[in-house]
């Protein structure tokens, strides 16, 4: 039987229909979109003037590291409702200022295969990537990589993925047995795409049609990712408790979060499939954030979409109400913070297994967590069941020397690791374990920004080697949660409870197997680094992975530095801006003309620190804009934005994705360079004395003459 697609409504909603055939062919009279690297080819295609085949194009020709941003920007993701979000299908494929695909252009062009290059779905995890497409009636994504969250959310949502081989049997009208898009998946998640999708699979598990398969592995030396996910599977005796890559398991899951952007579709989707009495597992180990869209109305473009974000609000509230999960929503307008910084301070203890509705969901790892990001659906299920269902990844191990020279900080460690290890696919949803000395001489929140930009990396997650720091850092955090705006305290139990932290931490055994393998990596070898806005409308991608050394840029003027997000928003990050802010203010500088310099904090208690030891008078004395904590510019949605395409922004963020923080281009740079580049007006490394050096030459210049 061929696929047939005669309406995409009913097949949508039919989970009988949603199961795919045994054997995949296309369907007479659909067609096949090649997101080429020549944005004419697709103009064309899209205008109905071409059709192209496999068999005469390379995987070079087409576009890599297809961002979820690109398929849907924040304000696509304002429409709650798939059907509404994929009207606007890839809105923020931009060519030379314009929509590449104006509205509704991918849903009227009869296509029901997309074809793209490597690593397609990279940054953000929103699901709505996902609907875009399925939505307009695309039933197959080939590509010859695909980011882990993405690729779970294609399974989750029934969208079919193959490669570029298979696309040209397809082509040829051979047909492709179903077997072969799943079989290189564990026996789950093969179960999951044979049923057409994650709720299809949940009802016939709920109905006893399919048994879950259980690993039944012998002792054997694990990762610490490995052993987080043993610890938690269901369904096995205490003596059996060991995975290896490739198992499919059922693990219960300690935490998890959503916020504004992703609430609605969860409560949206409970709803539809399980009435509008649902009730969800354990509502107190879950909670909600108003972290992203609060200071939206700050943002001219943001304006006309108010009223949908209202919608967004609204439905989260009513989502925590209906639910009673915790509630981290803001007080008087004024976020409690960006929801992973306040997570890994409030939330995730050692040993935890996390689940969330964003990509910087790994931050968690920070605290020797094992934590990802997920997509709406797979969210709404397992806060419905308690548990998921998850394959154990590979891991890759960087294993930390030496130390940091004093104008180097983590973010540079990561731009060091994702021209070198992610560029070639090295942490390709692979778990990334950080352990050694190097990591012991960084501080929690340098660790922190190791943890976060796994996701950039395209892997699975990461964690860190826990030591007494970590310890002492949560149980100091926990022991201030009385004073975190709406009063959260501790979850009692385990939280603040040290001892019980060191219990629950995991190292790795001395044989555990390293798929990735073990990269030693030098910190004293580690230079200023940024990665480059690319050229987008040439088909060079602006993204996290466009590595270079600062002193090798020349001269890059700049409109724009922003100094904030979850990557850059912590207590040490404020240190590192203040340390540069207070240099060149006692050598009688200010903020560079025509450059704006916006600080914003990561979360309340970095705001409580920044304020209580005197660093927020700096940063006003140096005329920097100082803003409420939340993510805002990281997501185009807050003071700090771009707003013209010919401004040049550096910021400490973690993505330089065009589009998302304005139409500007953004630079990725560690929260020293930023901030020295807010008073130079061009972007350079820090050097500690530099401003006090420069004055020096100045007045000895003016002495002479
Ligand atoms: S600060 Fe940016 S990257 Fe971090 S959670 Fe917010 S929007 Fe996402």
């Amino acid at each position: 039987m061929a696929i047939r697609m005669h309406d995409v409504r009913n097949a949508v909603e039919s989970s009988e229909l949603m199961k795919p055939p045994e054997r995949i062919t296309l369907t007479p009279g659909k067609r096949v979109l090649f997101l080429t690297k020549d944005p004419d080819l697709i103009r064309k295609q899209l205008a109905g003037e071409i059709d192209l085949r496999m068999e005469d194009l390379r995987v070079e020709d087409l576009l890599d590291d297809i961002n979820t941003d690109a398929m849907t920007p924040a304000w696509v993701c304002f429409d709650y409702k798939p059907e509404d979000i994929a009207r606007n299908a890839y809105a923020g494929l931009i060519v030379n200022g314009e929509r590449l695909f104006p509205p509704d252009a991918l849903r009227n062009g009869n296509f029901e295969v997309i074809v793209s290059g490597y690593r397609k779905g990279v940054g953000s995890s929103r699901e709505t990537a996902t609907q875009c497409e399925l939505y307009s009636g695309i039933r197959i994504a080939v590509a010859a990589s695909f980011a882990p969250i993405h690729a779970g959310n294609n399974i989750n949502q029934g969208l079919l993925m193959a490669d570029h081989e298979m696309l040209v049997r397809l082509q040829r009208g051979e047909g492709v047995p179903l077997r072969e898009l799943y079989e290189k998946h564990d026996p789950i998640t093969r179960l999951i795409i044979q049923s057409g999708g994650l709720f299809p699979f949940s009802r016939a598990l709920a109905r006893g049609e399919v048994k879950l398969p259980v690993p039944h592995n012998k002792p054997r030396p694990m990762t610490m990712g490995e052993k987080i996910l043993a610890r938690h599977m269901r369904g096995v005796s205490e003596n059996e408790r060991y995975v290896k890559p490739g198992d499919a398991v059922v693990v219960d899951v300690d935490g998890g979060y959503t916020h504004e952007f992703t609430t609605a579709q969860v409560h949206y989707f409970l709803e539809q499939e399980y009435g509008p009495d649902y009730e969800i597992a354990n509502p107190q180990k879950f909670a909600v954030f108003e972290d992203h869209l609060i200071y939206a109305d700050d943002v001219a473009r943001m304006r006309p979409f108010m009223d949908k974000i209202d919608v967004l609000r609204g439905m989260q509230r009513a989502f925590q109400q209906h639910t009673n999960c915790r509630d981290f929503s803001a007080t008087d307008n004024i976020s409690p913070g960006i929801c992973h910084e306040v997570a890994r301070e409030y939330i995730v203890d050692p040993g935890d297994f996390i689940q969330a509705t964003d990509s910087h969901t790994c931050m968690g790892g920070v605290n020797n967590a094992l934590a990802w990001g997920v997509g709406t659906t797979e969210y709404a299920n397992l806060v419905h069941a308690g548990f998921t269902t998850v394959e154990v990844s590979e891991s890759i191990r960087f294993e930390l020397t030496g130390v940091l020279r004093p104008n180097v900080t983590a973010k540079d460690v990561m731009l060091y690791i994702l021209l070198r290890y992610a560029k070639p696919q090295l942490t390709l949803d692979r778990i990334m374990e950080f352990t050694g000395p190097g990591v012991r001489s960084l501080s929690l929140d340098e660790r922190a920004t190791l943890a976060n930009m796994a996701t950039e990396c395209s892997a699975r997650t990461a964690i860190v080697e826990a030591d007494e720091k970590t310890f002492e850092w949560i149980a100091a955090m926990r022991g201030a949660a009385g004073s975190q705006p709406g009063g959260h305290e501790e979850n009692g139990g385990l939280r603040g409870r040290r001892s019980t932290y060191m219990e629950r931490a995991v190292a790795p055994d001395p044989d555990a197997q390293y798929a990735g393998g073990v990269h030693t990596i030098d910190l004293s070898t580690i230079e200023p680094m940024v990665a480059h806005p690319g050229d987008p409308d040439h088909g060079i991608p602006s993204d996290p992975t466009n590595g270079a050394l600062v002193a090798d840029i020349g001269e890059v003027k700049i409109d724009i530095a922003y100094a904030g997000s979850c990557t850059a928003g912590k207590i040490d990050d404020f240190l590192f801006y203040h340390q540069v802010a207070k240099e060149a203010v006692d050598a009688g500088l200010r903020v560079a003309e025509g450059v704006r310099f916006y600080v914003q904090f990561g979360s309340y208690a970095v705001e409580k620190f920044a304020r209580e030891n005197g660093l927020v008078d700096t940063f006003e004395r140096a005329g920097a804009v100082v803003l409420n904590p939340g993510c805002g510019a990281c997501i185009g949605c807050g003071p700090g934005v771009s707003e013209a395409g010919e401004q040049v922004t550096v910021s400490a963020i973690n993505r330089n994705y065009k589009g998302r923080s304005g139409p500007g281009k953004l630079w990725l740079a560690s929260p020293l360079t930023v901030a020295a580049s807010a008073f130079t007006g061009t972007i350079t490394a820090y050097t500690p004395g530099m401003f006090e050096r420069a004055r020096s030459r100045a007045e000895s210049t003016r002495v002479r003459g």
